[in-house]
C-alpha cells in the first residue's frame, strides 16, 4: 500500500485515481444491465438508482452486478503499466489475451475475439488488429473504454500519454476513428484530473482546450469532415448551450453506438452535462448522476457509462463515489487496490517514452 497521497503534480491525489477507476467500474456494471436497449425510460432508471443506493432495498437478486469486457481490458492496461513502469506492447497484448481466455463470457465483440486468437500465434502484437477489415482496422470504442489507466499513468506529460494511449489502442483497434477516440477520452480524463477543484469546471474552456488538442491530432483531416472529433466537440458545446436538450437530441447529434466517434464524444457530453442537476434524475451525487444519465441515453450503455464515469471520477474523486452503490458491484476491492498501485507506479515511473514505434 502507498504511504504517499499526492503525485509530483501538486493537488493530484490517490483518491482521484480511485474515483476514476471505481466510477468506470460502476458505469460498466450498472450500464451492462441496459446494454443494447435503444431507449431506457428515465423514470424506471431513476427508480432503479434510488433502490441501488438504498441500503435497505431488497435488490439482492441483482448483487453483485458483474463487470464486462470494458473493466476486464482496463485491468490489463493498468496491470501492464504498473508491472513495467512504462508501455510494453507485447506484455499488454499478452495480458488482454490471458484475461480473455480466463474469463471469456464478459461480452467481448467478435472482432476483438478474432484479434485475441491471432495474437496467440504471432510475434508482432499490432499485426492482427492492423490486418482487420481488409486493413482498415476497427473503429469501435474498445480502445477508449479501457484507456483511463493510461491517462492517469502519464497525466504529467501529454505527449507521452497520447503515445501510450495510441499504442495501447492499436493492439486491437487501428482505424483512425478508434485511435483518435481513445486519445480524446485520455485527454478528457487527464483534464478532469488536473482541473482546479477550487472552482467549478467551465465547460466552454474545457471544450476549447480539448478542441485545440484534437485539431492538432486531426491536422491531416479535411476540416469539414463530419466525423471529425473536432466537429463533435462543437456539437457538444451547442447541446450544452441549449437548456431544452433532450435525450433524443443528444443521441441524434452524438450517437450512442459501439463506434468510437458515436460514443466517446457522447460520454464527454454526459460528464459535462452532469455537473449540473438533470430533470428526471433525483440523485444529487454528481458521479452517480453521470452514470445514470449515460445509461438513460441507451445504446452501448456499459461503455458510455464506463467512459463518462472515468472522467467524472477523476474530477470528483473517491469522496463522491456512493459506497452503497459500490457495494453492489463485482471487483470493487481489486479496482481500488489497482488504483493505489497505479498511483504508486506514477510516483516511481522513470520511463519517458513508449518502447514501441507507432
Ligand atoms: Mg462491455
Amino acid at each position: 500500500m502507498s504511504t504517499s497521497t499526492q503525485t509530483c503534480v501538486p493537488n493530484i491525489t490517490v483518491d482521484q485515481f480511485k474515483g476514476c477507476l471505481l466510477a468506470a467500474l460502476l458505469g460498466d456494471c450498472i450500464g451492462a444491465l441496459f446494454e443494447g436497449k435503444q431507449e431506457v425510460p428515465m423514470e424506471d432508471l431513476d427508480d432503479l438508482f434510488q433502490d441501488l443506493v438504498n441500503e435497505e432495498s431488497t435488490l439482492d437478486q441483482l448483487v453483485p452486478l458483474e463487470y464486462t469486457d470494458d473493466t476486464a481490458m482496463l485491468k490489463s492496461v493498468a496491470e501492464s503499466l504498473i508491472r513495467n513502469k512504462c508501455f510494453k506492447a507485447t506484455d499488454m497484448a499478452n495480458m488482454f489475451v490471458s484475461e480473455y481466455f480466463e474469463s471469456p463470457g464478459r461480452g467481448y465483440g467478435q472482432s476483438v475475439v478474432d484479434v485475441f486468437a491471432k495474437l496467440k500465434k504471432v510475434s508482432d502484437p499490432f499485426q492482427p488488429a492492423r490486418e482487420q477489415f481488409s486493413g482498415s482496422g476497427s473503429y469501435g470504442n474498445g480502445g477508449a473504454m479501457r484507456i483511463a489507466p493510461a491517462a492517469l499513468f502519464a497525466h504529467q506529460n501529454t505527449q507521452h500519454m497520447l503515445d501510450i494511449a495510441a499504442q495501447a489502442t492499436k493492439i486491437t483497434h487501428t482505424n483512425r476513428l478508434g485511435v483518435h477516440g481513445a486519445l480524446l477520452q485520455a485527454l478528457a480524463v487527464q483534464k478532469a484530473l488536473l482541473a482546479d477543484k477550487r472552482k467549478p469546471i467551465d465547460s466552454k474552456t474545457f471544450l476549447t482546450e480539448l478542441k485545440k488538442e484534437m485539431k492538432s491530432i486531426e491536422k491531416d483531416l479535411d476540416k469539414d469532415e463530419d466525423e471529425s472529433y473536432t466537429n463533435k466537440l462543437d456539437k457538444i458545446r451547442h447541446l450544452l448551450n441549449d437548456s431544452k436538450t433532450s435525450v433524443k437530441d443528444v443521441v441524434r447529434a452524438l450517437g450512442h453506438g459501439i463506434a468510437a466517434h458515436e460514443s466517446v464524444p457522447t460520454a464527454l457530453y454526459v460528464f459535462l452535462r452532469s455537473l449540473q442537476p438533470i430533470p428526471g434524475i433525483e440523485c444529487d451525487n454528481p458521479v452517480s448522476r453521470t452514470i445514470q444519465y449515460a445509461i438513460a441515453l441507451g445504446g452501448d450503455t456499459d461503455t458510455i457509462a464506463t467512459m463518462a464515469g472515468a472522467i467524472a471520477g477523476a474530477y470528483h474523486g473517491l469522496e463522491h463515489i456512493d459506497r452503497v452503490l459500490l457495494g453492489r458491484v463485482e471487483g470493487k476491492e481489486y479496482i481500488e487496490d489497482l488504483a493505489v498501485r497505479l498511483f504508486d507506479a506514477v510516483e516511481k515511473s522513470g520511463c519517458s517514452e513508449p518502447e514501441v514505434e507507432r
